[in-house]
């Protein structure tokens, strides 16, 4: 079966400028990927998230700003222009349409830009403007159902953190590299009020790899996701915790990353029986981030797909650190680890 990508030719319209990292030119080299896999069968989301939709997890007065404010840097390295809002609205509404195709038997994976989980409830930061991965989820629990959100990208998403700090219905599971951008994620942020205890961080030293990274995923994220029963798993896909990235230190190759979704793909079809929805953040080694998502479209399509950077590598490694970020991940989550 084609796997379900959902891909719109107006997200490689979105430039922040000339040599900036989070560039086009990102999801150029995962198409060309997928074309060359016989994988690349896009779906093309038909419209923006509309106001309503955005409004669930962004600020009124925010949202009318990003309308009307003219050209010129929202934080240090996130620019408005002209059509930032139109393009934004579009990622978000890919989501949307993510999260609607999306089945048991067929998960989705949306290739969005520009990307969105720094994105707050009133400001744009970290190359996001909408917080994408948050309009599906609030999309979920407006149904009355609970959805969990696991982040996989190198920096943590302090933006979906924020939007879902007092909300018990949404789990937040979260993989980063421990002190790089934004600063936040530390494992004492466990959420607040009813929410306490549905933000779950797992801040990992540079030069974690493959095996720290699947004894996170068995260890915590797995048996958590399962304890919440989730209607829906969505994932927040940076391709930036591989080795090959400019922008951190962590160390996945390109199989540990597919067989984290592997993982998550098992555990929604065989025990949550829950759709998995993958949508795209960071990534900013062009080879890198192809390489993973022609690996995990095959997986997402029941084809062997080779890899170019498949080397494991864990300097940290599952004895040493890891043992350190569990005992404390534990000790704000005592049910949650089950080493
Ligand atoms: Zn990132």
């Amino acid at each position: 079966m084609d796997p379900l990508v959902v891909f719109d030719p107006i997200y490689l319209q979105h430039v922040q400028h000339p040599g900036h990292p989070e560039s086009p030119q990102r999801l150029e080299a995962m198409r060309s990927r997928l074309e060359e896999l016989g994988l690349w069968v896009p779906t093309t989301p038909s419209e923006p998230a509309s106001l309503q939709q955005l409004e669930m997890v962004h600020d009124r007065r925010y949202l009318s700003a990003l309308a009307a404010r003219p050209a010129g840097p929202l934080d240090g390295d996130t620019y408005l222009h002209a059509h930032t809002f139109a393009h934004a609205r579009m990622a978000a509404g890919g989501a949307l349409r993510a999260l609607s195709d999306a089945r048991v038997d067929r998960p989705a994976l949306g290739l969005l830009r520009p990307p969105g989980h720094h994105a707050r409830p009133g400001a744009a930061m970290g190359f996001c403007y909408l917080n994408n991965i948050a309009v599906a989820a609030a999309a979920v629990t407006a149904q009355g159902r609970r959805v969990a959100i696991v982040d996989l990208d190198l920096h943590h998403g302090n933006g979906t953190q924020e939007i879902f700090w007092e909300r018990p219905d949404v789990l937040f599971l979260s993989t980063h590299e421990e002190g790089n951008y934004p600063g936040t994620g530390g494992s004492d942020e466990v959420g607040a009020g009813d929410g306490q205890g549905a933000t779950l961080n797992i801040p990992l030293p540079a030069g974690s790899g493959d095996g720290t990274f699947a004894a996170a995923m068995d260890q915590v994220i797995l048996p958590t996701l399962t304890d919440f029963a989730p209607a829906v798993v969505l994932v927040s896909l940076g391709t930036d915790a591989h080795g090959r990235d400019p922008l951190g230190r962590l160390a996945l190759s390109s199989a540990g990353l597919v067989g984290l979704v592997r993982s998550l793909h098992e555990l929604c079809a065989q025990r949550l029986e829950a759709p998995l929805v993958l949508l795209l953040e960071g990534g900013y080694d062009l080879q890198a981030g192809a390489d993973c998502i022609g690996g995990i479209a095959g997986l997402l399509a029941g084809e062997r797909v080779q890899l170019r950077f498949s080397t494991p590598t864990d300097r940290a490694c599952v004895g040493g650190d890891w043992v350190r970020t569990a005992r404390q991940v534990a000790e704000h989550h005592r049910p949650a680890l089950r080493a």
